[in-house]
């Protein structure tokens, strides 16, 4: 690879919005490491992508288990010494039960661990290969759901883990103010995943637009926002 090509994080990319955006990442000439919790499938995936002709790597890494994440980590300071972009894409959404109240602390444990606590983990072993060089841009995959503006009742495990995920990005991007390391959060809209299911109203394409656009912003573009549709939307 040659010494100015940026080198690109996706985490939960084997399918989905984290796959769609490595593609994506991938045809603007960037080098992707597409990484899963499952090898099997991100090995699978991340071949696919190699038969379209893309610079596509592949490294397990589950964002709830810290051991997975220094691993990884080592791996991209012994084989980069520099990481240029992170998504944070990888998420749950576990909640069955659509009263806060009946909700269930187990559930609402293994939610934030990955929606939260994967996001935290992977930015304070990822950011400083991004500080080395003074360049790096964060994505946190939020959601609408998350929003406390609009804040309403139903899934209360992934609602809270979003919103909190929200607060993750407005910290690391406050603390990284004034430098070339610009933070942000995306609603990538209802989607056509296994997550967001047949009925969803768009498809990854459009969902990942907004995600490869703040993955990809130029120096001086905005910090600790929420985007939704490349615009600001309210936290
Ligand atoms: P998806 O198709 O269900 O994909 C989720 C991905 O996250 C999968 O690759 C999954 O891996 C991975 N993942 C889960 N736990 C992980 C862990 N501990 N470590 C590493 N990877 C893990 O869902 P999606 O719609 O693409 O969602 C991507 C992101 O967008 C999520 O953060 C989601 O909350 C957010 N989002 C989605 C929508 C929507 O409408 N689809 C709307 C708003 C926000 P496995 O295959 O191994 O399970």
């Amino acid at each position: 690879m040659s010494e100015d090509q940026k080198i690109a994080v996706v985490t939960g990319a084997n399918k989905g919005l984290g796959f769609e955006t490595c593609r994506q990442l991938a045809k603007q000439g960037i080098k992707v490491i597409l990484t899963s919790r499952s090898e099997e499938k991100g090995k699978a995936a991340a071949e696919k992508l190699q038969a379209e002709g893309l610079d596509v790597t592949y490294h397990q890494l589950d964002v709830s288990n810290p051991s997975s994440i220094s691993l990884f980590a080592e791996f991209m300071q012994h084989e980069f010494g520099k990481l240029d972009i992170l998504v944070n894409n990888a998420g749950v959404w576990l909640d069955t039960e659509s009263s806060v109240l009946k909700a269930n602390l187990e559930t609402l444990q293994k939610t934030i661990e990955t929606n939260l606590y994967g996001p935290f983990l992977v930015s304070q072993a990822l950011i400083p290969l991004m500080k080395v060089h003074n360049y790096g841009r964060v994505v946190n995959v939020a959601s609408g759901a998350g929003q406390l503006a609009e804040m309403q009742t139903g899934y209360p495990t992934y609602r809270m883990s979003k919103t909190a995920l929200n607060a993750l990005t407005k910290i690391t991007g406050n603390e990284l103010a004034g430098t070339n390391i610009l933070v942000n959060s995306v609603c990538p809209g209802w989607v056509k995943t296994d997550m967001g299911g047949a009925n969803a109203t768009r498809t990854v394409e459009q969902g990942v637009d907004t995600i490869v656009w703040l993955a990809t912003l130029p120096d001086g573009g905005p910090t600790s926002g929420f985007f939704r549709d490349r615009q600001p939307f309210a936290w």
